[in-house]
């Protein structure tokens, strides 16, 4: 796909194990910088995940109707990926990879990956954005802890990946 054709294409890449209300706090700023987002699901993770890959993107599709900018649900694709998130960059005529940072620990990671994924792809560029502040210390594997010992997520995530969070959680 020409990059010119439909702007610029941003790729959000993560876990999302599950979405949280830091996800798409990025998402709704990153409409303000790209055409198209293509949110993407990494299907092989390095630890076992709790949702499969399915789980995890038909959550994030079930949270995009608490956007501050619901019309823009058209420039938003969620999609499963494998393989090299690189390669998958070049193949969507991605403008940049897009990931949130966080705090300074997440920087060291971020640029280390940021710099291999431009060797292998040279024209897609990193861009690295902050979430609200209120949503500075959040994370999934924090809320997974929460709620496995029984805790309220309902701050931290929508109402419906609360419940998902409980019930597989009861089993
Ligand atoms: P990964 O395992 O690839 O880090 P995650 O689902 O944990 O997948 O995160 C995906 C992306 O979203 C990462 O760039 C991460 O820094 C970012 N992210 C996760 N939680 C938040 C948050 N609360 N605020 C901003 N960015 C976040």
């Amino acid at each position: 796909m020409a990059k010119s054709s439909v702007g610029r294409i941003g790729i959000y890449p993560g876990s999302f194990d599950p979405v949280t209300f830091g996800h798409i706090d990025l998402i709704d700023r990153a409409l303000l910088l790209f055409d198209h987002l293509i949110v993407a699901v990494a299907e092989n993770i390095s630890k076992t995940p709790l949702f499969t890959a399915e789980e995890r993107r038909d959550m994030i599709v079930e949270s995009l109707d608490l956007l501050k900018q619901t019309s823009a649900r058209d420039r938003l694709e969620v999609v499963i990926f494998g393989g090299l998130l690189a390669q998958f960059a070049i193949d969507r005529g991605a403008t940049a990879i897009l990931r949130g940072l966080r705090a300074v620990s997440d920087f060291e990671f971020e640029l280390q990956m940021a710099l291999t994924n431009r060797t292998l792809a040279k024209d897609v560029e990193a861009v690295f954005l902050m979430p609200n502040a209120k949503y500075i210390y959040l994370s999934s594997s924090t809320i997974k802890d929460v709620a496995r010992h029984g805790g309220d997520v309902s701050k931290f995530v929508p109402a419906f990946v609360a419940k998902r969070l409980q019930d597989r959680f009861a089993k």
